[in-house]
């Protein structure tokens, strides 16, 4: 699927780079082929109460809420983070504040809105003085996170940040060498890009995360990479 100029406009006004375009959204054609997901709102809620209860891990000692990830539960992206800071634990909600509002940007630009997304964290709590999670705890939090996936099914999942990628992947491998390339988690392709709390502080990668999104639209719409 060719980029649109308005697309493409859209994106870099997020950016600051260009003026913002209005345009009118673009069907996605892939994805009125597919059949509707079922919903199973008796799965999603014993999933909820599950996490609203846990006690798995330390990190329930020091949360104001879990944050269990919001949109669409029959979704074709599926956008997974790493952990709430501090204004997602006030809030429960995921990706809020400067850092959300461009990845609501980065959404729009390729014709998403935040709710007809799945977004998620690998860690349902927030980590102390926003550390990075500890292997013990997300051992411990993820299998709630592949239950979203299976849930969910996306045709798209894209692993936001390196906590996210590194611990999705189960590598070591750096953010600037996962991304740009088709990974996998099981059958439900995976596309890397960077945090937008980290494209706040490094603007000069904000290109790279567009071609990331360009890839992951490609790959959603089920053409190859
Ligand atoms: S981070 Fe996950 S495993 Fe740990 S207490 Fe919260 S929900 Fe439970």
């Amino acid at each position: 699927m060719l980029e649109s100029e308005h697309q493409r406009r859209a994106y870099l006004d997020a950016l600051g780079i260009d003026v913002w375009v209005p345009r009118e959204s673009e069907p996605d054609a892939a994805a009125a082929l597919r059949p509707a997901k079922p919903s199973d709102d008796g799965d999603w809620g014993a999933l909820r109460a599950a996490v609203a209860d846990c006690t798995r891990c330390r990190l329930h000692e020091g949360r104001t809420q879990t944050v269990f990830g919001v949109g669409n539960t029959a979704a074709d992206w599926m956008i997974i983070g790493e952990a709430p800071g501090a204004e997602e634990d006030r809030r429960g909600e995921p990706f809020v504040g400067r850092a959300g509002q461009l990845l609501d940007e980065m959404l729009r630009a390729v014709g998403k809105s935040r709710d007809e997304v799945f977004i998620a964290n690998v860690l349902k709590c927030r980590p102390p003085n926003n550390r990075d999670p500890q292997a013990d705890e997300s051992a411990a939090c993820r299998e709630y996170l592949e239950r979203q996936i299976e849930l969910v099914n996306p045709s798209i999942i894209l692993a936001v940040g390196r906590i996210a990628a590194q611990q999705l992947l189960e590598t070591d491998t750096p953010v600037g060498r996962l991304r740009g390339q088709l990974h996998s988690l099981g059958s439900v392709p995976l596309i890397v890009t960077y945090h937008p709390a980290y494209l706040l502080r490094s603007p000069t990668q904000k290109r790279k995360a567009w071609e990331d999104l360009r890839l992951a639209r490609r790959i959603a719409a089920g053409d190859a990479p």
